[in-house]
């Protein structure tokens, strides 16, 4: 789990690079081709908005893992729920975690 500050540990950047080794058939940066990646220093979270309304729903959110090309700064988004490096379902950090797939 990720500790209050939100930075990621060390065993938890090697728990994301094994998964993306598993996971990704190729890693080439849609934007500019470039294949030189870091992996964010946190865990980033989209809340759920209702629909045409700009008003947020309060507590849940979607904890994201972030990839981000050295060479453009294209930044992509990986489900940390999904991936194993946040509890589905916990409070944490008083927000309400979910996986969007229909478990949280
Ligand atoms: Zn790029």
């Amino acid at each position: 789990m990720v500790e209050k500050d939100a930075r990621l540990s060390q065993g938890e950047i090697e728990v994301i690079k094994k998964w993306m080794s598993q996971k990704l058939k190729q890693s080439v940066c849609s934007m500019c081709g470039e294949n030189q990646w870091h992996i964010g220093d946190h865990l980033v979270a989209s809340p759920i908005s209702p629909k045409g309304v700009g008003m947020m729903l309060g507590e849940a959110v979607y904890p994201q893992v972030m990839m981000i090309c050295t060479n453009c700064s294209h930044t992509v988004y990986f489900n940390a729920v999904a991936m194993g490096i946040v509890e589905g379902g916990k409070k944490h950090n008083e927000e309400k975690i979910i996986s969007g797939r229909g478990d949280g």
